[in-house]
């Protein structure tokens, strides 16, 4: 059955993974769901997704709240630290692993890419995993445990489609949009080309996936507004959901903002961060004018 939260309060949030400065693109999300919190009557929420313990760094966390609240932003406390949380994540992953969806996946980066197929990526446009260790003998896992090998644990995701469309009715696996003019459409999910996705990483006991769906389901998040590059991504969450009889929220995925050379920002290419553009004398103000003109209309709910 897909539940859809409609009569409760809504709540949204912003998600930040403070690996890096806030650009633009991050105060349009921020101000996406602060807006349409405001619109509707909801509530609104900051979580700092910093389970990338490697790339986290208290100045970005810092950063994210004095950039919000230089916008104008206010939110609800406490600010939920996924880094806190981490055994919920582990806990929800065990419910997978005993409904038998999950496999320890032992393979380095480089044996993955020798034996991916190049011509089957995802849509982030990553190598779509070969399936290494999807059925392998216990004996193999059983004598890599033993070497106290690292594993990574990864969602059969074959399997869970199917222990997931079983569970709803044999319905396909879908979610509503909510389109910047405020219409909805059902997009039906195709997770499948995500492949045998990591539900807990070999280096940190969670990943991005594992740890939006608890979260989203656990904060009691109504609509999950965020960037157009997420979109994709919500066919995997779905499926997530849906094992683990989470309730779906409503999705508005925005446009992104992009540089004059038509890339959208991000940290790792230099866009330039809320702070330096306020070092640099811009106001607030107009930072929002400059979304505003980038930004197509905020959805009406
Ligand atoms: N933490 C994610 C990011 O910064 C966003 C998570 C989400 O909105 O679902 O890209």
């Amino acid at each position: 059955m897909i539940r859809l939260q409609e009569t409760v309060q809504p709540v949204l949030r912003f998600a930040p993974s403070p690996n890096g400065a806030l650009h633009l693109g991050h105060a349009l999300s921020a101000l996406t769901g602060f807006e349409l919190a405001r619109r509707l009557g909801g509530r609104f929420l900051v979580r700092i997704e910093d389970i990338d313990r490697a790339r986290v760094k208290p100045e970005y966390v810092a950063g994210v709240f004095e950039d919000l609240a230089w916008l104008g932003i206010a939110w609800e406390q406490p600010v939920l630290f996924q880094s806190e949380h981490l055994a919920g994540y582990r806990q929800a992953a065990a419910r997978l692993s005993a409904m038998g969806l999950l496999y320890p996946c032992f393979a380095s980066r480089k044996e993955i890419i020798a034996a991916a197929d190049p011509a089957r990526v995802d849509p982030e446009g990553a190598l779509v995993y070969p399936g290494l260790w999807r059925g392998r003998p216990e004996a193999d896992i059983e004598r890599e445990l033993a070497k106290g090998e690292p594993y990574a644990m990864r969602l059969d995701m074959e399997r869970a489609l199917a222990v997931a469309r079983k569970m709803i009715g044999g319905a396909p696996i879908t979610f509503t949009e909510i389109d910047a003019a405020g219409r909805r459409r059902i997009v039906v999910c195709d997770p499948q080309r995500w492949g045998d996705v990591v539900v807990l990483r070999k280096e940190t006991p969670s990943s991005y996936l594992i740890s939006v769906v608890v979260d989203d389901a656990r904060q009691g998040v109504t609509h999950v507004t965020r960037g157009m590059d997420l979109f994709a991504a919500t066919d995997a969450q779905r499926v997530l959901q849906i094992l683990l009889d989470l309730p779906a929220p409503l999705y508005h995925h925005h446009r992104l903002i992009v540089d004059p050379m038509g890339q959208k920002l991000s940290k790792s290419t230099g866009a330039q961060s809320l702070a330096s553009l306020r070092a640099a004398g811009l106001s607030a103000q107009e930072v929002l004018q400059r979304i505003s003109r980038e930004a197509v209309s905020l959805p009406s709910g």
